[in-house]
């Protein structure tokens, strides 16, 4: 009798020992703390705005190449960078349409896009969205990828400093990640970076945003910022 009930002992001795250690992979991202887990990822929501669309081609280099193209571009690379890594990444437009149509006799057709750009970024249920722009200067020596914050948000800040960090990588000159009064970054509720990739007013940048190979370069800059920003707030 005493036999048996020792083996029973063992049995569940030997069935909690095994449980322990089927868990225990499971279990080590909590120990460690350090790990973005898979699961975790996969819930994770990052919208992506290429900036202008449609009847607003936003603004342009020398030879007519459209802002709206070189953003929407750049935000597909993103996107598919980002989906690797078990990411879901809605966008605002995935082709070349604006948010909101241009009516005649109808003032206010930006703010209205700009609006709906934010109500799908909230419906979306995303942690912050990153907004693709071009910039333009009549000062054709400037030139540089800057990512713009609102100051007044801790995340929006910290996720640009690290965006720029990564830029920083790509571009011979390195540039600051500053505060920006942006429609798309001041929207209470979300949390927003504005990226503006290069001047089109700077001959050689203009030149370099057309080749598919510096695209590719910006693009996964930005996912790695996107992507170091969410292991910090993780690990925290
Ligand atoms: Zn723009």
């Amino acid at each position: 009798m005493r036999i048996i009930i020792l083996s029973r002992e063992k049995t569940f001795l030997f069935l909690y020992l095994l449980g322990i250690l089927f868990c225990l992979p499971l279990l080590l991202p909590y120990f460690l703390g350090t790990e973005f887990t898979e699961g975790k990822l996969h819930r994770t929501s990052v919208v992506i705005d290429p900036g202008h669309g449609g009847v607003d081609g936003g603004t342009k280099d020398r030879q007519g190449n459209l802002e709206k193209d070189i953003n929407l571009d750049l935000a597909l690379k993103i996107r598919a960078q980002l989906q690797q890594s078990g990411l879901n990444v809605p966008m605002t437009r995935e082709t070349d349409t604006e948010l909101s149509p241009f009516i005649p006799g109808r003032t206010g057709r930006h703010r209205r896009d700009l609006l709906a750009r934010i109500a799908k970024a909230k419906t979306s249920k995303s942690l912050f969205i990153v907004s693709i722009h071009c910039d333009w200067s009549t000062d054709r020596t400037r030139r540089g990828m800057v990512a713009f914050y609102n100051y007044r948000n801790p995340s929006s800040k910290k996720l640009a400093l690290i965006i720029q960090e990564e830029l920083n990588k790509t571009q011979t000159i390195p540039q600051k990640a500053a505060p920006g009064s942006y429609f798309i970054l001041e929207q209470p509720g979300i949390t927003g970076v504005l990226i503006e990739v290069g001047f089109l007013s700077h001959p050689e940048e203009a030149t370099l945003l057309q080749t598919q190979n510096y695209r590719e370069k910006i693009a996964l800059s930005i996912s790695k910022g996107i992507l170091r920003y969410l292991q910090t707030i993780s690990s925290n």
